[in-house]
């Protein structure tokens, strides 16, 4: 135990994480060149494309430091705010973190969240200056950000460059030196984190953990806290690039169980494992239930599809247990689902597979965030869509999820962010000038405006010089209706939103206005409306066309004509029969775009 390290990356995105992961697995070794490839621990190829690791990995290196072999666990980190959860527990299940800050960037909003996680645990932090082979880096400016950030010595800091190697000896010597040595105790009744699982269509779900306390043995029989359920190891190993069986794993290690589990939902991030003989006599702190916060509505485009989504969703399940859906059925769009996702970027990942992986053509509606609603009978519903909301009669307030925001801006831009918070209801908590152009702004802002389009607008206003990350800190009642939009007459469930009623009336206005826009025009007019409960607010007329695209023909080649003719059935492919009127998939989705 006294040569082990476990330890994890931490960084904002693109500054140089899984490079410098790739640079530590080449220089112990860990790689041979068959096994060689650009970022080994993003295997996804989605991740890899965008990027990001979205499920986090660990990997265990031998380093041969002054002639003793020391075993050096890296536990890789998800990199985005909607996997915050997990980021916490492969935090918890490490002594030590590589902080990575860009020395051409500076630190950014992700690199102080995350900062926090790891502080919050004790970990030992070790900084990195990344990217010091390039033109425009700043080690003065940034070497004063995070000695002011985490308080540390000039001395402390590592200048490296993942791409050149620079400084990966001396990251391997100070994982060594500086961080501690776990130490639980090998005899004492086994309790084991959860950090991550993934699933394995031979195998089924593969457990990764880390022995907190006592010791597992192939064939033992455990149980698992949260579930309560037991199971025998039929396998246990540590990660190499490939799994490697072993006979026991001790306090301290870093490793995988394999037991015949088939759903993801019975291997909980978090969670502990122990044995059913000699139980340890609690749980390891920290384990949360983790809740979708963001539900969007996900309809075949092709109604004879719906079984088939449903498959292709229960694959999907089961390397992602965050993911939940349940049938719901739409008088606009049918039969499809109602999807929970972590965050809007867990949703457009989800998306993207289900139309990658499974070449399935899919309506997404406009997303919401899940509501609390108090009946005047004194129950609380779960509220996911906003047709779910109860009678006004009957629904006695309503309460919306809240965030607590972390912002990094140059000055200039301090005031056009703060004006676009303040019209999203947030308010400041807290403002921290990092250098003398540089603020950090923490703001509290509804999670329901965050979905929309408030990352964008960020960037655009900021050129693209603020960071931004977030995480869930609470609910809280705020007077919200539901605004209906009805298409000559009929109201369309999809396009239903819940909006604060001082913003109702203009939400209400852009929405028939864009509507307007998205909507083509048909064989006759078409009124589209906003309400609330029986009151129209907004109006907007699309005014009939007669299209008949094969009078550009000129008539005699039929040929071209069947071609026009193919062409717009398929650019009919992704619309909607709403009543009589023909919708496309980009309506579903006006709120994102209103101006
Ligand atoms: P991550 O998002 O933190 O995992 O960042 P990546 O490792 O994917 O790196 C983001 C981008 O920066 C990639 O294009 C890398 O090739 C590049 N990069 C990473 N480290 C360095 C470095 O030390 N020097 C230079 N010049 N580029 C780097
Ligand atoms: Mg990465």
């Amino acid at each position: 135990m006294k040569n082990t390290r476990n330890f994890c990356i931490i960084a904002h995105i693109d500054h140089g994480k899984s490079t410098l992961a790739d640079r530590l697995l080449e220089f112990t070794g860990t790689l041979t060149d068959r096994q060689q490839q650009d970022q080994v621990l993003d295997d996804m190829d989605l991740e890899r494309e965008r990027g990001i690791t979205i499920k986090s990995h660990a990997i265990q290196m031998a380093y041969d430091f002054n002639g003793e072999l020391y075993k050096l666990n890296l536990i890789d980190t998800p990199g985005h705010v909607d996997f915050s959860y997990e980021v916490s527990r492969s935090i918890a299940a490490c002594e030590g973190a590589l902080l990575i800050v860009d020395a051409t960037q500076g630190i950014q909003a992700q690199t102080i969240s995350n900062l926090y996680l790891a502080l919050e645990h004790d970990l030992e932090i070790i900084p990195i200056m990344n990217k010091m082979d390039m033109d425009n880096a700043m080690p003065e400016e940034v070497e004063e950000q995070i000695i002011d950030l985490i308080g540390c010595k000039p001395g402390d800091i590592i200048r490296a460059s993942g791409k050149t190697g620079l400084g990966v000896d001396e990251i391997l010597e100070a994982i060594i030196k500086r961080i501690p040595a776990p130490s639980g105790d090998p005899d004492a009744p086994l309790q084991a984190l959860i950090f991550d699982s993934v699933f394995n269509s031979f195998r089924g779900i593969i457990a990764y953990f880390r022995i907190i306390n006592g010791q597992i043995r192939k064939g033992d029989f455990v149980k698992f806290f949260a579930t309560g359920k037991e199971y025998n190891a039929d396998e246990i190993g540590v990660l190499k690039l490939v799994q490697q069986p072993r006979e026991v794993l001790s306090a301290g290690d870093v490793g995988y169980i394999i037991s015949g589990i088939k759903t993801s939902r019975e291997v909980k991030v978090g969670d502990t494992i122990t044995h059913v003989k000699r139980p340890c006599d609690k749980a390891i702190e920290g384990f949360t239930n983790v809740k979708p916060m963001v539900y969007a509505g996900i309809y075949p485009v092709d109604a004879d599809d719906y079984e088939e989504l449903r498959a292709s969703m229960e694959k999907l399940q089961l390397n992602d247990a965050s993911l939940v859906f349940e049938p719901e059925s739409s008088a606009a769009l049918g039969f499809g689902f109602r999807c929970g996702f972590l965050g809007l970027l867990h949703m457009e990942i989800i998306q993207e597979r289900l139309d990658r992986e499974f070449d399935m053509d899919v309506i997404t509606t406009v997303p919401n965030v899940s509501y609390k609603a108090y009946t005047t009978k004194g129950e609380i519903l779960d509220v996911h869509n906003p047709s779910g909301l109860p009678a006004p009669n009957y629904l006695d307030f309503i309460e919306e999820p809240y965030i607590s925001a972390q912002i990094i801006s140059k000055s200039e831009y301090i005031g056009a962010v703060m004006t676009l918070c303040i019209g999203k209801r947030g308010t400041l908590k807290n403002q921290i000038y990092l250098t003398s152009d540089r603020v950090e702004l923490t703001m509290e802002l509804p999670l329901g405006e965050i979905v929309f389009d408030f990352y964008d607008k960020l960037k655009s206003i900021s050129k693209g010089y603020a960071s931004f990350d977030y995480h869930i800190s609470g609910y809280k009642a705020a007077k919200l209706v539901r605004l209906d939009i009805l298409l000559n007459g009929e109201p369309v469930d999809a396009l239903s939103t819940l909006i604060h009623q001082d913003n109702a009336y203009e939400f209400g206005r852009r929405m028939c206005a864009k509507l307007k826009e998205l909507i083509p025009r048909q064989q006759f007019d078409i009124a589209i409306q906003a309400a609330i409960g029986a009151k129209i607010i907004a109006r907007e007329t699309v005014k009939a066309v007669r299209k008949d695209v094969t009078a550009k023909c000129y008539g005699g080649d039929i040929t071209r004509k069947r071609k026009l003719l193919e062409k717009q059935k398929k650019g009919k492919k992704r619309m909607r029969q709403v009543g009589n009127v023909e919708v496309p998939q980009s309506a579903f989705l006006a709120v994102l775009k209103l101006d």
